[in-house]
């Protein structure tokens, strides 16, 4: 039982606000009201002055990439990519990755976020830190056909639906990841549609990051990145989930406003590799769901979800030159319905209601930075940090008590991602 807190259930349009209780039963919410009876309620989590919240949803990960943190920064994305990026990721094994997607998982419960989509490589074992650190992941292996490998990582594909889809108590969800327009060929794309319509599968795809991309894919099929997918047919018959969306025309917006699922706005990693402003003022108006994510801590350097509902706001308002243009509570919404929506996870969590899964998040606002409460979507949305969370719990489980990890061994997983980190890269700066 969470008793007494400022409930934020972000259920309706505009902001709900209620002191309330809410009552947990298993792996969901059972009630949410005022003075709920603590008959038989096992355990109290006192939470007066504090808000009560939905987990936050990050719509796009490479949660692994969190050992490349710092490694390299301020290269186009293109270079960055080939030069350092590709080389490194290279050199992964599987420990690197299981190292690298707990360090994730640490910093993404200790900042809020319950939820993560996530496209890397060695998907098992990225799995296996889902189902240890007790978050809950929409999972896909990145599929890249540059290389001789692109066939072995589409059977890699078919073996984490056979062993990881629904699992972990129903915490993971397998998708597909073609990595991106320019990475995937139209025969192989066609493939990829063919596997989605066989495993009733969502994808999970990078789309028109860059300017450079759609130069490319201009030059090679003469029409646009969104074009180049529509007319393979991937969003007739396929739920999608698109990352990015930064470069789009009015065009590219009209096909893609039917699809099912949405688009992962990622503004950080954005500006830091100075690919530009996502159009998410008129994907919205479009009538696309939108939801917000970090990418990797390769490019956004943090995997704080504060961060990126801060800087998506702020974006908007800056490229319009009008504060309206989105909103406080908009932006919450897209970090947690809507972001679960993208994920087509919006029966089971995103909002704050009787019979949803219980993962909810409690915020200390006993703070000077958000203090006095005059408005707390505000606070929220602009004053408050990932640090600022004190309590997560992730299907019904107390993940993190008063700032503490109880399903991460903090301690351990910073030791052995530095080990990982420094064999992995040479020349690695050594922080530890
Ligand atoms: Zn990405």
């Amino acid at each position: 039982m969470i008793k007494n807190g400022l409930v934020l259930s972000m259920v309706s349009d505009s902001p709900d606000i209620l002191k309330a209780d809410i009552y947990i039963e298993g792996d969901k919410i059972s009630k949410i009201g005022p003075n709920i009876p603590l008959e038989g309620v096992e355990k109290v989590i006192e939470a007066a002055g504090k808000v009560v919240m939905p987990g936050l949803v990050n719509c796009h990960n490479h949660a692994a990439m969190a050992l490349l943190r710092g490694y390299s920064d301020d290269l186009r994305l293109m270079d960055w990519l080939s030069q350092k990026i590709w080389p490194a990721e290279d050199k992964m094994n599987g420990q690197d990755i299981y190292c690298g997607t707990m360090l994730a998982a640490a910093e993404m419960i200790k900042s809020g976020t319950t939820t993560f989509a996530d496209m890397y490589a060695f998907m098992n074992r990225v799995a296996e830190a889902v189902q240890d650190s007790g978050m809950r992941a929409s999972l896909c292996q990145g599929l890249t056909f540059l290389d001789e490998r692109g066939q072995k990582r589409i059977e890699y594909t078919y073996r984490l639906f056979e062993n990881w889809h629904g699992r972990a108590g129903g915490r993971i969800t397998a998708m597909i990841g073609p990595h991106a327009p320019y990475t995937v060929p139209p025969d192989k794309m066609k493939l990829v549609v063919d596997l989605a319509i066989e495993l009733n599968a969502a994808v999970h795809i990078h789309l028109a990051e860059t300017s450079e991309e759609v130069d490319q894919i201009f030059k090679k099929y003469g029409k646009s990145p969104t074009k180049y997918l529509a007319d393979l047919g991937l969003f007739d018959s396929c739920r999608v989930l698109l990352a990015h969306a930064v470069h789009l025309t009015g065009d590219d917006i009209s096909i893609i406003k039917n699809i099912q699922g949405g688009v992962s706005h990622n503004p950080v990693s954005n500006m830091k590799l100075g690919c530009g402003v996502a159009p998410v003022v008129e994907l919205r108006k479009a009538g696309i769901t939108v939801g917000l994510g970090t990418d990797g801590a390769g490019s956004a350097s943090t995997l704080d979800m504060f961060q990126e509902i801060k800087t998506a706001a702020w974006m908007q308002k800056n490229r319009f030159f009008d504060p309206t243009a989105l909103t406080a509570y908009d932006v919450l919404r897209m970090a947690t319905a809507e972001g679960a929506k993208v994920l087509g996870l919006d029966s089971e969590i995103g909002t704050l209601e009787a019979g949803k899964k219980a993962d909810i998040i409690i915020i200390d606002i006993q703070k000077p930075h958000l203090y006095p409460h005059n408005d707390l979507c505000s606070l929220l949305a602009y004053s408050a940090s990932g640090s600022d969370v004190e309590t997560a719990i992730i299907n019904g489980k107390i993940v993190m008590e008063n700032r503490v990890l109880l399903s991460i061994n903090e301690k351990e997983v910073l030791k052995k991602s530095g080990e990982c980190a420094r064999k992995m890269i040479e020349a690695y700066r050594d922080y530890h």
